[in-house]
């Protein structure tokens, strides 16, 4: 699903990453940790086109990025991200948050969108929420509200940058529960994270990043229990 080869990104003369090489299979769920400032925001920005590579390969569902050719935009819906920081559009109720870029950009019916967008909320268990408006949810209702969003663009994969790090800690389950659940279905996902629990439990694969690359990568439990890295058994003891 997706192939990264020697990805480096400058920010002018700051490298913030040094040669990544990765590649995510599909229906593949994938936890990235690492300390603040080693360049996991970078990277899953650079997934969906959101910042341009300096150098290197990512082909993404068969579309090659460093390609100048590539269409960005398709890209875009098949790679749905989600933020720490929720942006719902807060004059859009929750409902019509959901079904606006479906009709906007693929021209989706309306009423069958509407539709669509009523499962979606469902499925985040907000369907009763539909017809307000963000301020009045919590942090993460707010949060399922992005991921009904998101998905309401029919992603191939969903790229998540830490999802729940602006949450009040007893909201952080009911968020972690939906994406578990996303996991279980099958959607092929990334997802930044510092919910050492999650990373264990629910992903196939946890990578590591410092400084700019991929230090350590594996399963979870070989990863947790017995890492090979002296940065990766330092970072784990920080967090863990
Ligand atoms: P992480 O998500 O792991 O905390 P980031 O990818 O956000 O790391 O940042 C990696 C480095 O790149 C940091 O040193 C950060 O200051 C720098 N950086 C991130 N975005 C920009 C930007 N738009 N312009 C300049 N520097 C940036
Ligand atoms: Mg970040």
């Amino acid at each position: 699903m997706i192939q990264v080869k020697d990805l480096h990104k400058y920010y002018g003369s700051l490298e913030v990453l040094k040669g990544i090489d990765c590649v995510i299979n599909e229906k593949e769920v994938v936890s990235v940790i690492g300390p603040s400032g080693s360049g996991k925001s970078t990277f899953l920005r650079c997934l969906n086109g959101l910042e341009e590579l300096t150098s290197g390969q990512i082909i993404v569902n068969g579309h090659n990025l460093a390609d100048p050719k590539v269409d960005i935009n398709q890209v875009r819906m098949e790679v749905g991200m989600v933020f720490q920081r929720f942006n719902l559009f807060p004059h859009k109720t929750v409902l019509e948050n959901v079904m606006l870029a479906p009709i906007k950009v693929l021209k989706k019916d309306k009423e069958q969108m509407r539709k669509q967008a009523i499962e979606l909320l469902k499925k985040v268990g907000l369907a009763d929420k539909a017809d307000i408006y963000p301020d009045r949810l919590s942090g993460g209702q707010m949060q399922r509200v992005a991921i009904a969003r998101a998905l309401a663009m029919n992603p191939k994969v969903m790229l998540f940058d830490e999802p729940t790090s602006a949450l009040d800690p007893e909201l952080v389950g009911e968020v972690l529960a939906v994406m578990k659940e996303l996991a279980q279905e099958g959607m092929t996902m990334i997802v930044v994270t510092h919910e050492m629990g999650f990373a264990r439990d629910v992903c196939d694969r946890v990578i590591f990043m410092d400084q700019g690359i991929i230090m350590e990568e594996g399963r979870p439990e070989d990863v947790f229990t017995n890492p090979k890295n002296e940065r990766t058994r330092e970072f784990l003891r920080k967090v863990i």
